[in-house]
């Protein structure tokens, strides 16, 4: 157990299914407080109970990351829950419109441009404020490995993912003298509910694009999220971590 996140607090969005849950999971076993935060209630309460029934101190908050509000709203229930905000992860996301570049609907990139990139830059924005008083902190966002090369048919998802690592890079530069440390990681694909349009060949086929052979875990993300929020990453910022099954180094 990493002893420097007990008592901290920690906040998940979309922490009610795949690695935003196992995040959470994994922070309450380090003995974090835990604000699970999603727009799915249901799954989201279930998440809070199984930290409960562990002996973590956890709350649920319903928010849609992609409403600025509601982003504002999450940190300040949070604060007002545990007394502080230590660290953060900016999960949250969709796979949004399957399409071609030049079929993708402009509806579809509005939608998939405010959930997967201004959710972070909102979240972020918020989670500074309180930081910063702090004098200390630590934000992980995820991106992807579609954060540093492109796929067909997923246009939106890429440049929004590329866009949270150069967000990533850029904050993180602003803040590190005042504490506040801001990384990405980067998943190859993992499998959880957010893969749950590709049919079985294409999962297939995606498995072969990863150098170790099978699909992530959930668990294997939350690993390396853990390491980056701990002080043992304290000389770690703005940096792009992939945890990839090597599907980057080919
Ligand atoms: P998932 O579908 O299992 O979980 C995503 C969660 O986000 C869900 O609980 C969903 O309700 C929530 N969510 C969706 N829209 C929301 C909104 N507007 N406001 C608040 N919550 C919302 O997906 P996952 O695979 O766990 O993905 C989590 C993150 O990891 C995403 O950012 C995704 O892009 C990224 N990622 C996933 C993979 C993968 O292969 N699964 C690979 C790389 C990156």
């Amino acid at each position: 157990m990493d002893k420097d996140l007990q008592g901290k607090t920690a906040l998940v969005t979309g922490a009610a299914s795949g690695i935003g849950r196992a995040v959470a999971l994994l922070y309450g076993q380090h003995g974090a407080n835990v604000m699970v935060s999603d727009i799915d209630e249901e799954q989201g309460r279930q998440v809070v109970a199984e930290l409960t029934a562990a002996g973590a101190n956890a709350r649920f908050y319903k928010a849609d990351v992609g409403d600025p509000a509601q982003c504002h709203q999450l940190v300040q229930e949070t604060v007002a829950a545990f007394g502080t905000l230590d660290v953060a992860c900016n999960n949250a996301g969709i796979t949004g419109e399957l399409s071609l570049t030049a079929d993708y609907s402009l509806e579809g990139w509005q939608k998939i441009i405010n959930v997967n990139l201004n959710s972070v830059f909102f979240c972020l924005k918020y989670e500074l404020e309180v930081m910063l008083k702090q004098g200390h902190g630590a934000i992980i966002n995820m991106a992807s490995i579609l954060g540093q090369v492109g796929t067909p048919t997923l246009a939106g998802y890429v440049a929004a993912k590329h866009a949270v690592v150069g967000l990533t890079q850029t904050a993180a530069q602003e803040y590190a003298a005042q504490g506040v440390r801001i990384n990405a990681v980067g998943p190859g694909y993992i499998d959880t509910p957010l893969l749950k349009d590709f049919s079985a060949k294409t999962k297939q086929a995606l498995v072969a694009l990863h150098p170790i052979g099978r699909l992530g875990r959930s668990e294997e993300v939350a690993e390396l999220v853990i390491w980056l929020s701990s002080d043992k990453a304290s000389f770690v910022t703005g940096a792009y971590y992939p945890v990839d099954g090597g599907y980057l180094a080919k």
